[in-house]
């Protein structure tokens, strides 16, 4: 085992490969730097010119740092990041020397070739040509690795006539919709002082680690991300003996590696924990700036992943890599903090007289309620099927947590029209002499909320490990700038602001109130009283994806300019698409696996069964039945197998021939993994019988508990 010999100042390293504030500061020239920061603060496009002057300071920057070469960094639909490296130098002069070039054009603008990327019948009906726009709201960096150093330039995709190609663009104005609207609103309340409002997102990633030897030795986990065979171990998560020493070296060591490489990316990685389920653990950054968390996100995927290797080790982002074992997600904290320091939703301590707090959360329940299965869609995909709904993530069901106190508050006002007190948090008292007693908060946690109030922002639980964050972000944005729209609409015009102020209030938490849910969110109980106040029950992605372009979601991300309804009608293309070829994969997947490698190996052990029991039997009339019982058994299970493979063999055929995106989908999900079912059931049983040596592959228990 590698041993920690490294120490280091974390405050030296933190952000050193970021072209950030600091660094602009002093390499810029004053009058480019004060451009720069007014563009960035009045939303505005940067000139060529003052871009000329910051793309050759970023490279010189990004020399010293050893690049070589510059990419715009992207987030196309398909989930994770893409690139396209361009290296500084150019056409060497008569002297025959190279020079190393970057102009402000080619910082400001790329042009990838898009073809490549999904965009859902947008191309069928405008250009194949994409463009990638700087965001120089988020700061460039250089990444180092073995590939090299590179300076990464995030950036926004676009097609040729400017429908967003990516997560980044709908993010960005998503963002500014929210902003206009909560300034509208704050202004209300006589506000003058604070110009911006921004989304602050923290999330909280959840991760397998396993041995990269054992990882290589099952095509299941390379291919698809998720074993799709494999027998439970003897032994569950419910032996909480996740801490072994030598565990938590190797563990540690990687995790001091990982945390290393993102500080020095400006990626604020704050906390770290071993999870629930064996070799499955956590890692929060400190909030930031929405569209920074997202690149952030992104960018702790990518190192948890890179790092991993390095240390021969595999992380595993998917959402269910093991049946049967605790899945991963992604807790997105959200809240609204003005450029003064002001969390919109903070409650303070009495939070019946916090008006403008008391607005805010009712706007945000209105939100939530009517576009609750938006909220659902923006959680949706492929591996997260497994996880919600069954009972280990929340339920596919969206409701609100609010604890004891503000649903107090809001029971006063509703009952009777007036919130007169705050119920307040109480000792907890140690009985320990040498601890200190504290103030319990006034509200306990609930964790089977999908999206919960958590002191000072909603957390937002329905996420999938290894899905961007962008989506849930610009939904939550967007529906929550609809409602402070609205509430605004009233509130301006009206002519007593405390009245209309109180029954807005009043009415918001009235008509809303059935997405309030305190209870426990895995009870059975929970989905028939869901049910009976109406709210959706979405259980799997390919019925969650037509929330995305219904006249509703079109009217309002219209209204707030974030999607158009072609770019909506896009996106659910593309969804229905990702599914199928998803399932497609894993489906093809398991017949190789179970064909090449399976079958024969039970073959194998079936044979040397009989050659055995025929050796038993020339050497003496020993009792043989319990071995032939066994072969039989073996028999059986292999013929199950091979008829279920036949069974999925051909209805992958037939899948792939249906053209029609939604059927398509529907087809996957109904037929074909029903067949995958069908075709593990045999395998898993085999598994349990069959010599371990002979097994063609690790097993649960080899790759849980052998990290
Ligand atoms: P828990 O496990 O209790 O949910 P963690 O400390 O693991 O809490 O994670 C909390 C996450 O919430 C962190 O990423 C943190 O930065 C983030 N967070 C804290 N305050 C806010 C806020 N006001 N807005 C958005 N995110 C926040
Ligand atoms: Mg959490």
């Amino acid at each position: 085992m590698e041993k920690c010999t490294e120490y280091y100042n974390v405050a030296d390293i933190f952000g050193e490969n970021v072209f950030n504030d600091t660094v602009m500061q002093e390499r810029l020239p004053k009058k480019v730097y004060q451009k720069l920061k007014n563009t960035l603060r009045e939303g505005r496009e940067l000139d060529l010119e003052t871009a000329d002057v910051i793309a050759h300071e970023m490279k010189e920057w990004a020399i010293e740092k050893g690049a070589t070469h510059y990419t715009h960094w992207f987030q196309p639909l398909t989930g994770v990041t893409a690139e396209k490296h361009d290296s500084f130098i150019t056409a060497p002069k008569e002297s025959g020397k190279v020079l190393m070039s970057f102009s402000g054009k080619e910082l400001i603008k790329g042009e990838p070739d898009a073809s490549s990327f999904p965009s859902g019948g947008l191309r069928a009906t405008f250009e194949a040509r994409g463009y990638t726009a700087w965001d120089c709201t988020s700061p460039a960096f250089v990444r180092q690795d073995a590939a090299g150093a590179t300076l990464c330039i995030p950036t926004a995709f676009c097609s040729y006539t400017g429908e967003a190609l990516d997560q980044k663009t709908p993010l960005l104005r998503s963002m500014e919709a929210v902003n206009d609207q909560a300034l509208r609103l704050i202004r209300a309340f006589g506000n003058r002082t604070s110009k911006k409002v921004t989304t602050s997102v923290g999330p909280e990633q959840e991760y397998f680690i396993v041995d990269r030897e054992k990882y290589l030795k099952r095509k299941d986990l390379i291919f698809t991300g998720r074993t799709l065979f494999g027998a439970m171990p003897p032994k569950g998560q419910e032996m909480d003996d996740h801490y072994f020493g030598s565990i938590r070296e190797r563990i540690a060591s990687y995790m001091r590696d990982v945390n290393k490489e993102l500080w020095k990316l400006g990626v604020s990685a704050k906390t770290q924990h071993n999870e629930v389920a064996p070799a499955q653990h956590e890692l929060a950054p400190i909030y930031a700036s929405a569209n920074i968390a997202v690149d952030h996100n992104q960018l702790v995927m990518e190192t948890l992943k890179k790092v991993a290797g390095r240390h021969g080790l595999q992380c595993l982002l998917h959402e269910k890599p093991f049946a049967g074992v605790n899945g991963s997600g992604k807790h997105n904290n959200w809240s609204l903090i003005t450029d003064d320091g002001i969390n919109l939703l903070e409650p303070g301590v009495t939070p019946h007289e916090n008006f403008q707090f008391l607005l805010v959360l009712t706007c945000i329940l209105k939100a939530v309620d009517i576009h609750a299965d938006l909220l659902r869609e923006s959680a949706a995909d492929v591996g997260n099927d497994h996880r919600l709904g069954a009972n280990e993530a929340p339920p596919a069901i969206i409701s609100v947590f609010l604890g004891e106190q503000l649903q107090d508050v809001l029971s006063q006002l509703i009952s009777t029209g007036e919130a007169t007190h705050s119920i307040k948090g109480s000792m907890l008292e140690t009985g320990v002499k040498t601890l200190p007693d504290f103030m319990k908060d006034a509200t306990d946690r609930n964790r089977t909320s999908p999206f919960a109030f958590t002191g000072n922002k909603f957390e937002f639980r329905m996420l999938g490990s290894q899905d961007s964050i962008a989506q849930p972000n610009v939904v939550l944005n967007t529906i929550v700038a609809e409602a402070f729209a609205e509430a605004c609409d009233v509130l301006e015009n009206a002519n007593d602001f405390e009245t209309a102020l109180h029954d807005l209030i009043k009415k918001n938490a009235t008509d809303h109130q059935r997405i309030v849910f305190n209870g426990n969110g895995y009870s059975e109980d929970w989905v028939r009283e869901a049910e009976k106040r109406g709210l959706p029950n979405i259980n799997s992605m390919v019925d969650a994806i037509p929330a995305l372009n219904t006249e509703k979601a079109v009217k309002l991300f219209e209204k707030f300019g974030v999607f158009t309804k072609a770019e909506l009608d896009s996106r659910v293309e593309i969804e229905y698409e990702t599914y199928a070829k998803e399932i497609n994969i894993e489906a093809r997947a398991m017949i190789d696996i179970a064909g090449k490698q399976i079958v024969p190996a039970v073959i194998k052990y079936a044979t040397a069964l009989a050659n055995s029991i025929n050796a038993v039997k020339a050497a003496c009339d020993a009792d043989v039945s319990v071995q032939i019982g066994l072969l039989k058994e073996v028999s059986d299970l292999l013929s199950q197998t091979k008829t279920a493979l036949s069974k999925l063999e051909e209805v992958t055929e037939q899948g792939i021939g249906i053209k029609e995106g939604r059927k398509q989908a529907v087809f996957y999900r109904d037929i074909v993994m029903s067949v995958m079912t069908e075709l593990r059931a045999p395998v898993d049983k085999l598994e349990m019988i069959v010599d371990k040596e002979m097994w063609p592959m690790p097993s649960y228990g080899d790759l849980i508990f052998e990290v």
